[in-house]
């Protein structure tokens, strides 16, 4: 029988190692989703969404689906559901590997402000009124209505569902990666005077970080959480690897 693999997924390195894993004797995966994205891109492996209900769901979830080994391949903002994969896996005794996005480091030029959280990125960006590029996702938006006194520009896959939103935003619905030249051109277009981004670590949006030094704007940067993990591992190469090495040879 092939090795039963929960993917716990929603990220780029997630749909990357599914289309590693798809079509493979040796593994029989399911990708995970939150189901935060309407209408994601289509999967070539079996997907399931939905939060499992806690730390007793995914227990539940584990056993009856037989599952043999989990890939936390969730967001590095993610740790709730980090926190949830550790403990389950500890409570079943099943394998759990961790694919850890390398943060980025700042670099000669960079004029990152890090801050510890969503709040403190709202108070750090001062009394005076200035143009702001948050490049967050919507359930974050909201923190900065305490901020009112600025304008606010978001560029999110989807627009947002709560209303207690900054009273001066602007959406631009768009879906990454996006290059060098046409975050250079955004925010010279808008007049940004402040970028804030989580430190996601990675390729796919990495170009707003480059345009940002390029122009001298300054990054308030939240921090990483938390994030709890099982076995580390830093790319979808050496997750593939690992799977290999629990499977059963033979099949
Ligand atoms: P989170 O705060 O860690 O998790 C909140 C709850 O959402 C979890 O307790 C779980 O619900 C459910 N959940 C999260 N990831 C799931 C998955 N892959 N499959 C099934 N249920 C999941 O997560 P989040 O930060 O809201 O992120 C949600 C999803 O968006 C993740 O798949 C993540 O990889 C992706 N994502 C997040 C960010 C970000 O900045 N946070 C950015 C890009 C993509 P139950 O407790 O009911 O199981």
């Amino acid at each position: 029988m092939p090795l039963s693999v929960l993917i716990l997924g929603g990220t780029t390195e997630a749909s990357v190692l599914a289309r590693q894993v798809a079509g493979n004797p040796r593994l029989a995966p399911i990708l995970s989703l939150a189901g935060r994205t309407t209408n994601p891109r289509a999967q070539p492996i079996a997907t399931r969404t939905g939060g499992f209900g806690g730390i007793n769901g995914l227990v539940r979830f584990l056993r009856n689906e037989t599952i043999e080994a989990v890939i936390d391949a969730t967001h590095p903002y993610s740790d709730q559901m980090s926190t949830h994969a550790v403990a389950a896996c500890r409570e079943t005794g099943v394998p759990l590997a961790s694919l850890v996005r390398p943060a980025w480091q700042p670099e000669p030029g960079d004029r990152w402000q890090v801050v510890p959280g969503f709040d403190t990125a709202a108070c750090a960006l001062g009394a005076t009124p200035r143009r702001v590029f948050l490049s967050l996702g919507r359930q974050e938006l909201h923190v900065f209505a305490t901020a009112p006194q600025h304008h606010y520009i978001a560029r999110l896959i989807e627009r947002p569902e709560r209303e207690d939103l900054p009273p001066d935003l602007r959406l631009l619905q768009a879906r990454g990666p996006f290059d060098r030249e046409s975050e250079l051109r955004l925010l010279t277009d808008e007049r940004i005077d402040v970028l804030v981004s989580k430190n996601s670590g990675g390729d796919a949006t990495y170009a707003k970080i480059e345009a940002a030094r390029a122009l001298g704007l300054p990054v308030v940067m939240i921090a990483r959480p938390h994030k709890p993990a099982g076995h580390i591992l830093t790319d979808v190469e050496q997750t593939v690897a690992w799977l290999h090495d629990l499977a059963p040879r033979g099949v």
